[in-house]
């Protein structure tokens, strides 16, 4: 691969956006790119928005002292944003309007940086900056490469009311209909969602690249859409680079009911890091997992942020439901540490938001999933889950709690019917052997980070 030009050892700087689903990406990206000797700045906006954040960061640079920290300092925002919808959402919009902090801090960094990367919320704020500096800089989108035909064509859709009429047609590719878009896209007013994708998608064509979590064997058909002019005609190229391997760096968790069950058989129940579910639903949950009669790990949230999620499981479930979850299954509210818990021998199933890094921690592990997508980007990552033949999606199940309460009895077959279903099983575990090939010696991955590390090596 190399050649008597590329002697330099890049520097490149990561700027991940708020909440566990950019973060983890990111600080696996950027243990990645160590491994392969690159020089790595991560810089971390402060202060993060859960508990979970600062201690994943924290443990993280513990475990990889090679790695510098930065902190970009966020601004206090005017009250504009404050009642947004999604603290989250909030956050990414504090980091926006943080950035121009982002100057004196990169041109600062010894030895000078060879190229940024940048996570796609901050693509309209941050290129402007980092092309004054003469910097390269690289777009990471988190989520599916189907996501992102999305994301680089939603301001080519909008109508005169700011709305938009039709699905999601891309030649060669099967349609997002608008009813699996994120609803808030859906909207005719304004909102923090919809300007993130009108903004950044537009200033996507102007970045140096675009770094999907995702690989050639379940998105080929995109990701060769994206690179041939076929969602918008003046795109870089986008460089599939997953899916990004866990790291360990947290010491382990002693869940002593998983290693006591049977290898396969339990369900892990989780809605990722910043989805809470009604009360009327968990409960509704927690009926059916029971009913099921399968074992079930459930990790219970009930509010977005880690932090005000302080109720305890007696008060959220109940007495009475409390004492039926326990004759089979376990149910936690503190933190998991998810990755640990799939590559876990018990675990055979995986009942999942669909959140694009617990898809991709699924896949990585060959357990197959019952999809139940709750907001987002969740719908069009469930449509992957049918077509690659990782799981199943009960589409009557609609965007969580906020459509319709799904039933117990609903939940309880359709439970039974995905731990009941062999073949499924067969095909993650198929998946699982391709997903490690495309990061192996010879992957396809492998191949585009190696190529993408060389570019960096000769910019000067
Ligand atoms: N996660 C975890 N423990 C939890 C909940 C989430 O370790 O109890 C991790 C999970 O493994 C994943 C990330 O947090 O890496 C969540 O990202 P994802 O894209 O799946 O969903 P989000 O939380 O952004 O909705
Ligand atoms: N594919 C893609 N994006 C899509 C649909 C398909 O990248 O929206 C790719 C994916 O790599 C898949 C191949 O195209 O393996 C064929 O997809 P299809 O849905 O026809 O399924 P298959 O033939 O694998 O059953």
């Amino acid at each position: 691969m190399s050649d008597s030009g590329d002697l330099r050892v890049p520097h490149v700087a990561l700027l991940p956006s708020a909440g566990m689903g950019h973060l983890t990406p990111f600080l696996r990206l950027a243990a990645l790119l160590a491994s392969h000797d690159v020089c790595v700045t991560f810089i971390a906006p402060n202060p993060t928005v859960s508990l979970a954040e600062s201690q994943s960061l924290s443990n993280f640079l513990m475990a990889f002292p090679q790695i510098t920290r930065k902190q970009l300092h966020l601004l206090p925002l005017d009250e504009s944003c404050a009642n947004s919808e999604d603290p989250f959402y909030y956050h990414f919009e504090l980091i926006r309007r943080s950035s121009h902090l982002l100057s004196p801090l990169l041109s600062s960094l010894s030895p000078p940086l060879s190229a940024m990367i940048t996570d796609m919320s901050f693509t309209s704020t941050v290129l402007p900056i980092t092309d004054s500096l003469g910097l390269p800089n690289y777009i990471f989108f988190t989520s599916s490469a189907k996501m992102l035909t999305l994301y680089v064509s939603f301001h080519t859709m909008l109508g005169p009311n700011h709305t938009i009429k039709d699905d999601l047609q891309v030649p060669g590719l099967g349609p997002i209909p608008k009813s699996r878009m994120p609803p808030p896209l859906l909207q005719e007013s304004n909102n923090l969602l919809k300007t993130f994708f009108i903004e950044n998608g537009k200033k996507m064509t102007e970045s140096s690249g675009i770094l999907v979590n995702t690989y050639e064997s379940i998105e080929s058909e995109t990701l060769a859409a994206l690179n041939e002019g076929r969602v918008l005609r003046k795109l870089p190229s986008v460089i599939s680079i997953g899916p990004l391997a866990p790291c360990f760096f947290e010491t382990s968790q002693q869940l002593q009911w998983l290693n006591d069950q049977a290898t396969g058989s339990v369900l892990y129940v989780s809605f990722g890091s910043r989805t809470a579910m009604s009360r009327e639903q968990i409960r509704e949950l927690g009926d059916g997992l029971v009913r099921s009669g399968c074992r079930f790990l459930w990790a219970v949230k009930d509010k977005k942020v880690d932090i005000e999620d302080d109720e305890k499981l007696t008060e959220v479930l109940g007495e009475e439901l409390l004492e039926r979850v326990k004759k089979n299954g376990l149910a936690v509210k503190n933190w998991l540490n998810q990755e640990e818990i799939l590559s876990h021998p018990a675990i055979g199933g995986f009942l999942s938001h669909c959140g694009w890094n617990s898809l991709s921690e699924a896949l990585w592990n060959g357990v197959r999933v019952l999809a139940w997508p709750q907001h987002g980007d969740q719908k069009v990552n469930a449509d992957l889950v049918e077509r690659i033949g990782l799981g199943t999606w009960d589409k009557s199940w609609g965007w969580g709690d906020r459509e319709t309460v799904v039933k117990a009895e609903d939940i309880a077959q359709t439970v039974s019917e995905i731990m009941g279903n062999d073949l499924l099983k067969l095909q993650a575990l198929h998946i699982r052997d391709e997903a490690r090939r495309a990061v192996g010696d010879d992957g396809s991955s492998t191949k585009s980070l190696a190529a993408l590390i060389d570019t960096w090596k000769k910019f000067q």
